[in-house]
């Protein structure tokens, strides 16, 4: 099974991607966590994509799409995986299509649209936190970690991320809905894509999902 998940910044994407990889065992590949992490670690391709993080506008393709392709070339054949902010782009998409069959691996099943309102966003954005060392996200109301301030699976600090900060918040989903319709164009086109309602808490978003999954035979029997 191979999914791609679409919607806006705080739609839940990383979230029920998360809840996937845990209970089914999918390969959660998240192109910002990737990004982020090679500017933390001060590689080339990190400080070429730093001032387009913190700006909240998309990193061009020519730098995101070998980063994410390359790491999905490395997940093999047999692997199972939910990509996660990746593609953005019709060009992303289109070269993630093409790496798959030149590498001989399956094709993509679904892309899945998380829709979601504005305010919901704004609200889920507002109060997120995230793991410094494994990225799990938490919310200071509604995804409170058992110890304030510490991830439950890893120990690690939990921080705000710096583009959730409210003006660049509202940059971000500006640029979502300026680049996401030809994206969405692409999947409609090909038949894979789908819709599920994001407005709701994360099981009950993860139970759409199993829900959609089970009725397109990609999930059998009774996870979730
Ligand atoms: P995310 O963690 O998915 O919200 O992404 C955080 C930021 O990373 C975005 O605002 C973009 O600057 C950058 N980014 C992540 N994925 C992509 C992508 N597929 N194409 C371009 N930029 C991306």
């Amino acid at each position: 099974m191979r999914l791609i998940f679409l919607g806006p910044p705080g739609a839940g994407k990383g979230t029920v991607a998360g809840l996937l990889s845990e209970r089914l065992g999918l390969a959660h590949v998240a192109s910002g966590d990737l990004l982020r992490a090679a500017v933390q670690k001060g590689e080339p391709l990190g400080k070429q994509a730093q001032g387009y993080l913190q700006q909240g506008v998309l990193v061009p393709d020519h730098l995101v799409t070998g980063m994410v392709l390359d790491f999905v070339k490395g997940l093999g054949a047999k692997r199972d995986f939910v990509l996660d902010g990746f593609p953005r782009t019709a060009g992303q998409a289109q070269a993630l299509d093409e790496t798959l069959a030149k590498e001989g691996q399956p094709p993509v099943d679904l892309a899945i649209d998380f829709s979601v309102s504005r305010a919901k966003i704004v609200e889920r954005l507002s109060g997120r936190r995230v793991c410094s060392r494994c990225q799990t996200p938490y919310h200071t109301q509604t995804l409170v970690p058992k110890v304030a301030g510490v991830c439950d699976r890893c120990g690690g600090e939990l921080v705000s991320r710096p583009d959730d900060e409210p003006q660049t918040v509202l940059r971000r989903l500006e640029v979502y809905e300026e680049t996401s319709r030809p994206l969405i164009d692409f999947y409609r086109r090909q038949g894979r894509l789908r819709r599920v309602d994001g407005e709701g808490d994360k099981e009950g978003t993860f139970t759409s999902v199993m829900q959609l999954l089970r009725a397109e035979g990609l999930v059998q029997g009774g996870v979730g």
